[in-house]
């Protein structure tokens, strides 16, 4: 197989690691075919032999623009401890198993934006209750609902940022949560 480095995300993709969270995807990547990145699920086409990662000039973020990259960090660890969460919490094997690879695509997403806007630490927030999700329909709900937001966010957000490349890198992202929609929503 030919070893593929993601444009979005930098990791490379090997025989190893191609099917790493198939869970958070409706197609499964195979050995012969690779169709997303298995870390942040960027489509194929920013799936690039020998490719370097999108580069971007952090000099046009202004200070609204590094306060939205900052905010969406927050939104990805977010999710992601979310998931983290539900997937202890999930009763049946499938689901909790979608929750645990959703939750390692949202840090990977929280990765990426950390990373443009040059924070240092990741951020670490406030543990959250969510003992009211007491059933795999309630946390399955609460995650779709989620995702809608984070979509949202990205359609909202990416408009006032002035770096076209990190815009690209915006809507990948929101791509990959539109599909996650889909996902919780079954
Ligand atoms: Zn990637």
């Amino acid at each position: 197989m030919v070893k593929m480095t993601c444009i979005v995300c930098g990791v490379q993709i090997n025989e190893k690691n191609y099917n790493f969270n198939k869970e958070a995807f409706t197609n499964s990547n195979s050995n012969e075919k690779i169709m997303y990145c298995p870390f942040c699920g960027a489509p194929m086409e920013y799936l690039i032999e020998n490719g370097e990662e999108i580069k971007y000039d952090r000099n046009k973020l202004d200070e609204n623009a590094l306060k939205i990259i900052d905010h969406a960090v927050k939104l990805e660890v977010f999710n992601g401890d979310f998931y983290k969460k539900a997937s202890d919490m999930a009763k049946d094997e499938n689901i909790k198993n979608m929750f645990k690879a959703l939750s390692s695509i949202e840090y990977m997403h929280a990765r990426i934006h950390k990373k443009i806007a040059g924070i240092k630490e990741m951020p670490v927030l406030r543990n959250m209750d969510y003992s009211k999700y007491n059933t795999d329909e309630a946390l399955l709900a609460a995650a779709c609902q989620r995702e809608k937001h984070a979509v949202e966010y990205y359609k909202k957000y990416g408009k006032e940022i002035h770096e076209e490349n990190i815009v690209k890198i915006f809507n990948v992202l929101s791509k990959v949560e539109e599909e996650h929609i889909v996902l919780t929503s079954e």
